[in-house]
């Protein structure tokens, strides 16, 4: 505990800190060793494919399971590791993936259910605010049955939001919904949450939500966080292939460092820091490729997905390597044709050929 807490000595109180969690079910590793941090009004969103102990996380933060090692602190308490807070204890709201509203009970007052120390007019009075805010206010008569499954969802978030929890924990809370319903929601759910002030962990395998979503992402893989950040920095600055990989589309270009270069088949890239003849891959995304007819290219269009406003391509190269070609609208290019293709921008990634990754 104490060479964490050196490590970490001169940043601001977060909300939520996690320290060194590790936990295992039976010889499943679900998590190891995670360290992160939220701080007040902060959106985390933890990415990762499934399995990757996203759930686990805010288990652990929730007070649904314990740790084996580490400790979570809320707001610089610690509640789980040396000391136990319970559940019920921690001003933790939680919304899962299916939402598991009462059936008995109208959207009112499955909403005012957890308003405790209030009079009863204020409990209304914030039930209606909050259903308001997640456009839900005419339904507040209606029982769970009379709703659609985004409307159910909605409910839940404003159930879980009414006593203005120090943290919201949210579990894949659009997996439920068309995708359509999913994407405006994802909108509605960060401004939301950003009106109410919350600090929130959301969980989700899908990156265009985790990047609609979030201030910050945490990539996870096999327990293990591989990077955090703004999700421009994800995406932009990948700290190892599975996360470049992970998070958009991504092809590795084998190449070797000469004269402080990346040399590839498609051109030298600049890699800085890299030592000389060092075997690297680089990292190119499908905008970051031109492609253009050429009867004597080296190259040639193997595949061709249309996606309405733009067209991928494959493109196989001298080498045999494939690579994937964004072009705005549609080129026009056949299966078969011979092409060119060229880096447009200067700004890729370099890795080191040996990088360690979660495979
Ligand atoms: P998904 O996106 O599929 O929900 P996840 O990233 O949330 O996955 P977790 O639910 O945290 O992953 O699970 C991490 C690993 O731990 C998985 O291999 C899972 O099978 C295992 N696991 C989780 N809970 C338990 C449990 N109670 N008993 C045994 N194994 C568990």
């Amino acid at each position: 505990m104490v060479a964490h807490a050196r490590e970490t000595e001169g940043v601001p109180e977060a909300r939520v800190r996690l320290v060194g969690i590790s936990k295992r079910f039976g010889t499943v590793q679900a998590l190891s060793g995670l360290t992160l941090s939220v701080q007040a009004g902060e959106i985390l969103v933890l990415l990762g494919p499934s399995g990757c102990g996203k759930t686990t996380a805010l288990r652990i933060v929730a007070g649904l399971e314990h740790p084996d090692e580490g400790w979570v602190e809320l707001a610089g308490q610690v509640v789980a590791g040396p000391r136990w807070v319970p559940p019920e204890a921690r001003g933790v709201g939680m919304v899962f993936q299916e939402p598991s509203l009462f059936p008995h009970l109208t959207v009112l007052q499955n909403v005012a259910f957890g308003l405790r120390g209030m009079s009863r007019a204020e409990r209304l009075r914030r039930a209606h605010e909050i259903l308001d805010r997640v456009g839900a206010g005419e339904l507040a008569g209606r029982f769970p049955h009379e709703l659609s499954g985004g409307e159910q969802q909605r409910v839940a978030l404003a159930r879980a939001l009414a006593p203005r929890p120090s943290v919201v924990l949210l579990d894949e809370p659009l997996s439920s919904l068309d995708p359509e319903l999913r994407r405006r929601m994802r909108e509605e759910l960060r401004r939301l949450l950003k009106v109410e002030g919350s600090t929130a962990i959301v969980v989700t395998h899908d990156q265009e939500e985790a990047f609609a979503l979030a201030d910050r992402i945490g990539v996870l893989s096999r327990g293990r966080l591989w990077q955090v950040g703004p999700p421009e920095e994800i995406y932009h600055a990948p700290a190892c292939r599975f996360v470049a990989d992970f998070v958009g589309e991504a092809d590795f270009l084998p190449g070797r460092v000469r004269d402080h270069v990346a040399r590839t088949e498609l051109g030298d890239f600049p890699c800085n820091g890299l030592p000389e003849g060092a075997l690297v891959e680089v990292m190119v995304r499908p905008a970051d490729l031109a492609v253009e007819p050429d009867a004597d290219g080296p190259a040639m269009v193997v595949g061709r997905r249309f996606r309405g406003p733009e067209t991928l391509y494959e493109v196989r190269l001298a080498s045999g390597r494939v690579v994937r070609c964004r072009v705005s609208g549609d080129a026009g290019l056949k299966l078969g044709t011979r092409v060119r293709v060229r880096a447009t921008t200067p700004r890729v990634v370099v890795f080191p050929a040996e990088a360690g990754e979660p495979g």
